[in-house]
């Protein structure tokens, strides 16, 4: 029986995983759910998996959340605060962790994970493209464990040879192939981008995911932050990693090898599969995703990314190449813009214009120490948001 923490249980990722657990209730157990203020949610799904705790970062949250389950779900308790997601994420009794808190607010908690020597079951790729070193150093110091939830990654993870990390050259890899589905605007004529709502940008057409990946999918600074996530997790450059065009989302990403071959991880557009690959690896489970049927996919399409229309893509692989802080700022002041286009503040054209300006004006460091990542992705959140100031005026 493994015990599992949920970190942004209330969430997209956090309810898929959730529900690949309830297929399993003889292999995991859930010891603790954490999520922000989303009582109603959060209270549901204590009643229904009696956790040991529960967390709401919110302290009011916290209170009426408490009082419902006083009723409801006496045993669960509840606990309040950010520092509570750093304890619930290195408790004892938990072997695996779901890290699947949107934004840098998923960071700390995910390295005390990392620095108990826990499965990361990684969702949140904030935390690899702000402080990629520190996190992997603390991962392999502790002898922890680090699974990728993201499709791509997962994928890519499925494809690659058993002894990978020696590294890609060494055991035969030429090329990663980093899928992309293009998000809703892949077509849309150039000029009419900048009037798009924040409605249509979350419309994914294969994904249903939280509103702030959906709408870095649609400026495919998600496919951006990816790249940087991919360097990290299989020790690489952005060089040796092609983005590619694939709108069906069949195929979630593929590595090519010295011999010719390319090998491709297929499936149903469900992160239930990630999620269930990760939390058995290196068995396999049931996820309950609908098995894909080869003979329903009339065609798999390819293009190149068009950079005119995607400029996030080229600014996060040169914030990769830069180094030091540059990814932790590029992270949040994209996450500064994503929210303030989410809030009506900016245009979407606005979003890259927002990263660029950051990643010129707020100067690196060595990205070697926590407090130095901390620091930038504060600089860089002000930096944007004078410059949001600015552009809402
Ligand atoms: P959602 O917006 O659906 O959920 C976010 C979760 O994080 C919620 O549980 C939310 O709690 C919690 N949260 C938000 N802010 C805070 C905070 N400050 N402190 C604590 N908890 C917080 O996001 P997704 O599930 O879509 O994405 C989660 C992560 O997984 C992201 O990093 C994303 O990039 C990654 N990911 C997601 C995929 C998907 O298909 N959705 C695919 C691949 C990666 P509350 O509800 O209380 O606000």
């Amino acid at each position: 029986m493994k015990g599992l923490s949920i970190l942004g249980s209330t969430g997209s990722i956090g309810v898929s995983t959730l529900d690949v657990i309830e297929r399993h209730p003889d292999r995991y157990r859930v010891v603790a759910l954490a999520a922000n203020n989303n009582v109603e949610i959060m209270a549901r799904q204590c009643q229904q998996h009696r956790p040991d705790c529960a967390v709401m970062v919110d302290p009011v949250a916290a209170g009426r959340l408490e009082q419902v389950l006083q009723k409801t779900a006496p045993g669960v308790k509840v606990l309040a605060g950010r520092e509570a997601l750093a304890t619930v994420a290195a408790m004892d009794g938990v072997d695996q962790v779901m890290a699947a808190i949107v934004g840098a607010a998923g960071l700390l908690p995910t390295l005390a994970a990392a620095r108990a020597g826990k499965r990361v079951l990684l969702a949140n790729k904030e935390a690899l493209v702000m402080s990629g070193q520190l996190f992997k150093d603390a991962i392999h110091d502790a002898g922890a464990e680090l699974l990728p939830i993201d499709s791509e990654h997962n994928a890519i993870f499925q494809c690659m040879p058993v002894n990978y990390y020696n590294g890609l050259a060494a055991t035969g890899v030429s090329r990663i192939l980093l899928t992309a589905s293009g998000g809703p605007f892949r077509t849309l004529p150039l000029d009419q981008l900048e009037k798009v709502t924040p409605e249509q940008a979350c419309a994914h057409p294969n994904w249903d995911m939280g509103r702030k990946i959906s709408v870095d999918s649609a400026t495919m600074m998600n496919k951006g932050l990816e790249v940087i996530e991919a360097c990290w997790l299989f020790n690489t450059e952005p060089d040796f990693i092609q983005v590619v065009i694939h709108p069906q989302s069949v195929i979630h990403s593929m590595v090519q090898y010295v011999d010719g071959s390319v090998l491709a991880q297929l499936g149903n557009p469900d992160m239930r599969t990630p999620i269930a690959h990760a939390m058995a690896w290196p068995e396999r489970m049931d996820a309950g995703v609908k098995p894909l049927d080869i003979f329903d996919i009339a065609r798999l399409d390819f293009e190149p990314p068009d950079l005119e229309r995607f400029p996030c893509l080229a600014l996060a692989a040169g914030a990769m190449a830069a180094g030091n802080t540059s990814t932790a700022v590029l992270n949040a002041a994209n996450e500064v813009a994503v929210a303030s286009f989410l809030a009506g503040r900016i245009r979407f054209t606005d979003i890259a214009r927002t990263v660029a300006a950051a990643l010129e004006n707020v100067p690196g460091c060595p990205a070697d120490s926590l407090d130095n990542v901390l620091g930038a992705d504060e600089e860089a959140r002000r930096f944007a948001e004078s410059r949001v100031r600015e552009i809402a005026a």
